[in-house]
């Protein structure tokens, strides 16, 4: 399994370097093969030494330049970063993100040989449509995506279960996901609302290979439950 923790706009550099390090302590009772990734805030990077993988949560398809706001791969190789998410629905929709532009930047950090995990999801409105317009939608979110790439991962997030404690129903994520490897045979973990109440039930379906998880992996104690359950 591969358990990815989003911090979001949460946490500053003092209390991800008091998270990792108590993180990193009970690490040790994880199974060998699951694979842990943090996101924390870009001001909170550091070349942390684990048995996780710390990546950025956004940057902008450049070495360096005149991008002002913006971090570039130069940045980033600072604390030797080379884990990128795509495409999360808090920047499509909040930021504004284009598909377009969402494609450029994977083209981008996959040039540039980062492993990426790449967010997809429908609105709520689309899911009461039924499966094939959620599939159809998320098939959309491929475009300009090159899916042969050896160095990425699916993340499936319907935007209705995230931040919001409605998860995806075992049928919904079990329908999915069942589609979705069909499209692309990757890895493909879920995310929404995920937490140690669900995560038994989550991980045992066939085709879900990990979760991204934002509220659930703000405190140590909430994310072990997931890595540890
Ligand atoms: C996310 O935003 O990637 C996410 C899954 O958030 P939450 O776990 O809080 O629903």
């Amino acid at each position: 399994m591969i358990y990815a923790a989003n911090f979001k706009t949460n946490h500053t550099r003092k209390s991800t370097e008091n998270y990792i390090e108590d993180l990193q302590r009970k690490l040790v009772d994880k199974n060998e093969e699951d694979r842990v990734f943090i996101f924390p805030p870009l001001t909170a990077l550091d070349a942390y030494e684990g048995d996780f993988i710390i990546g950025a949560q956004n940057a902008y398809p450049v070495e360096s330049g005149a991008y002002t706001g913006e971090v570039g791969v130069e940045q980033l190789a600072e604390f030797n970063i080379n884990t990128i998410l795509i495409g999360h629905s808090e920047r499509r929709d909040i930021l504004g993100e284009s598909q377009e532009a969402v494609a450029k930047k994977f083209a981008f950090f996959k040039e540039q040989g980062f492993e990426i995990i790449y967010c997809i999801g429908e609105s709520l409105e689309i899911r009461e449509q039924g499966l094939e317009a959620v599939i159809e939608h998320l098939v959309s979110q491929f475009e300009g995506i090159d899916t042969t790439y050896e160095n990425f991962m699916v993340a499936y997030e319907p935007i209705w279960a995230i931040g919001t404690g409605r998860t995806a129903s075992v049928e919904e994520i079990t329908m999915t996901h069942d589609a979705l490897k069909k499209v692309v045979d990757k890895p493909l973990l879920y995310g929404g609302s995920v937490k140690g109440a669900n995560i038994a039930q989550i991980a045992a379906i066939d085709n879900v290979d990990g979760v991204l998880v934002g509220g659930a992996s703000l405190k140590t104690e909430t994310f072990l439950e997931l890595v540890l359950h």
